[in-house]
């Protein structure tokens, strides 16, 4: 990343140059940071609740989701509708730099609602819910799945080896053997990856999301990350719902850093952990014009307050209050205020809000749906990855 500016025709970057370009509103972006729009690789946007539910750490997924499920919290997300949930997961994203979001979910569940959100969510995908005897029945096989992704040339997504059953420690070998490992899989948390896993999904281009705060959370384990990198496995990070996961993917970062930290004794480079959220899943996720800021690409941008040092600090030491402007398609979505003459300029519709004692500009109605969904539960519902001031 160097000192310059991006110019925008329709929703493409159409050139990158180093200094001077002419921008449709005179903007003072001087002590800032311009990245592509982060990519989190894994997320529930139909799960987007707060706080966590769960009492691990669990055996695997399914007893933390029958916690879940039979949690006074859940009754009460239930009374929301989906649309609502829908919106609020793509706010929660959107506000944290997220441009594209991978929502792992039955596609006629996420079908309805992929015009209205305020950020992107893949829409092109095969998938598994997960590969062991007691996986949910999403998508029509691993190879029906696996065969149309490579067709497609879209990704395969699927949760793997996530627990320590004797079932799940063998997902990564009963994948290969259905046919649904290569360089189209996208496998998430794989906390029991084994070495020899890792030698295949390396062989076979497989790529891999961390959810390093969900793992932990619930298992109080992780994948062995520190192997994945060192065999040069193209990893992404992701948030997960945040009734098991970080806050929101600035969170995720800095959590997964620390982690990194505590069980290696080493850093984890924040231009490595930059490439986690930006060009890794765009690699993975198959987003072709996605992931970096270069002539062609799609313009998704993310612009951080410049904290001083390497432009990566920047992003993973970013608060909410660090995120300046987003910009989707081309289209600024959300921003400081002073960003508002841009918003009016390009003729794109917004609301003021405050969140920390900032006025801030975004695309629709989110006082609206706090209000709504307040009026579902019956109380102030408040959330700490969508800080929006309102009155209930
Ligand atoms: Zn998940």
């Amino acid at each position: 990343m160097k000192p310059g500016s991006v110019t925008i025709k329709d929703d493409t970057i159409e050139s990158v140059q180093k200094k001077g370009a002419a921008l449709p509103v005179a903007l003072d972006i001087e002590k800032a940071v311009l990245v592509p729009g982060l990519i989190n690789g894994h997320d529930h946007l139909l799960g987007t609740y707060y706080p966590k539910v769960g009492d691990g750490p669990y055996e695997n997924w399914l007893p933390w989701d029958n916690d879940l499920k039979s949690a006074p919290l859940y009754n009460e997300r239930q009374q929301i509708e989906n649309r609502d949930l829908y919106l609020l997961g793509a706010f929660r994203n959107l506000v944290s730099g997220v441009t594209t979001v991978s929502d792992h979910i039955p596609h006629f569940v996420a079908e309805p609602y992929y015009d209205i959100l305020p950020t992107k969510a893949i829409r092109n995908y095969a998938l598994a819910h997960s590969i062991a005897s007691f996986a949910l029945n999403w998508g029509d096989g691993v190879d029906v799945e696996y065969a149309k992704a490579v067709r497609e040339d879209i990704p395969f997504i699927t949760h793997i080896a996530e627990g320590f059953d004797s079932e799940t420690v063998r997902d990564l070998m009963t994948l290969n053997r259905q046919g649904g490992l290569g360089d189209h899989s996208v496998l998430v948390h794989g906390i029991a990856f084994s070495e020899s896993d890792m030698k295949l999904i390396k062989q076979n281009g497989a790529s891999v999301v961390w959810c390093g705060d969900s793992n932990v959370y619930m298992f109080n384990k992780t994948t062995n990350i520190k192997m994945l990198l060192d065999m040069g496995i193209n990893v992404c990070i992701g948030t997960d719902s945040p009734m098991s996961g970080g806050l929101n993917l600035l969170y995720e970062m800095k959590f997964d850093k620390a982690l990194y930290k505590k069980l290696y004794g080493k850093e984890l480079p924040d231009a490595q952990l930059l490439k986690m959220v930006t060009s890794n899943p765009a690699r993975a996720f198959r987003l072709k014009k996605n992931g970096s800021i270069k002539e062609g690409n799609t313009a998704d941008l993310a612009l951080f307050r410049d904290r001083g040092g390497p432009p990566a600090g920047s992003v993973v030491q970013a608060e909410l209050k660090d995120v300046l402007l987003v910009v989707i398609n081309g289209r600024p979505v959300y921003g400081n205020a002073e960003y508002s003459p841009l918003f009016d300029k390009l003729g794109v519709s917004y609301k003021r809000i405050t969140m920390e004692g900032e006025e801030r500009v975004i695309v629709g109605d989110p006082v609206g749906l706090l209000k709504r969904i307040s009026r579902a539960v019956k109380f102030k519902k408040e959330f700490p990855f969508f800080p929006v001031e309102f009155e209930f």
